[in-house]
């Protein structure tokens, strides 16, 4: 029997990204060791069995919240993409695909896993920024692009400038060397506990500006609809 570690299953609105508005459910699940120090889902980090779920556990709550209305799954956590998770992710994601589900994965920019990837309809990858403290490769990020392009958008948390300053850096590296179009978002950071951060917010608007790149700016909508510390929104 597939069983899967998972934290939470809710509907909600795309809060980020692209698909910003879109009603989906999120499959969010539980174990990261990625360790992000400005990571808002601390409570995704650890591998603890007590969240354990079956597969049709999950599934029945998939269906429930879907009301065969929505048909859109988020596959976030945690990192869903870490090797342990990868034979019960697999089965959610076939069993998903068989009930005509359009299937989103979150990605921490730590591997390209081609097995998955080749299997979901979207890929957000991130590109870890200086302030996360944990560093994207620059050459797996192209080669995720290299293959992925067609059906992905790339995403970097902005706390600063040099924040911004990674983020061009990387989107330079990988426009030198392939010419597949990929959406860049950045996104400005809203950390648990504090009010809007509006100064940060224009500071990232407005390097953007005066960088002239095709990077688009889309905060977290979820934080101002909700606060930054309510979960599952
Ligand atoms: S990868 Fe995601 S869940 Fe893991 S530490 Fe980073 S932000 Fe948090």
């Amino acid at each position: 029997m597939t069983t899967l570690l998972i934290n939470s299953i809710y509907r909600a609105t795309e809060g980020e990204g692209i698909h910003i508005g879109i009603p989906q459910i999120f499959v969010r699940f539980q174990g990261c060791h990625i360790g992000c120090v400005n990571c808002d889902t601390k409570e995704s980090w650890e591998f603890d069995p007590s969240y354990t779920k079956s597969l049709d556990e999950v599934m029945e709550q998939v269906e429930t919240l879907s009301q065969n209305i929505i048909k859109r799954v988020s596959i976030t956590g945690g990192d869903p993409l870490h090797p342990s998770h990868i034979p019960s992710l697999l089965d959610l994601i076939k069993e998903l695909k068989a009930r005509g589900y359009f299937i989103n994965i979150e990605a921490a920019g730590t591997r390209v896993v081609k097995e998955v990837f080749d299997q979901v309809d979207f890929i957000s990858y991130d590109v870890k920024t200086p302030s996360t403290q944990v560093r994207t490769s620059k050459e797996l990020l192209l080669k995720f692009i290299q293959d992925y392009a067609h059906k992905a958008q790339i995403k970097a948390v902005v706390a600063d400038k040099k924040d911004f300053e990674a983020a061009y850096d990387a989107f330079h590296f990988v426009k030198a060397a392939n010419d597949n179009q990929v959406p860049w978002c950045l996104t400005p950071c809203f950390e648990p506990g504090e009010a809007f951060p509006m100064n940060r917010f224009q500071l990232v608007v407005q390097l953007n500006e005066k960088f002239g790149l095709p990077f688009r700016v889309i905060g977290q909508q979820h934080k101002w609809v909700y606060g930054p510390d309510v979960k599952s929104v």
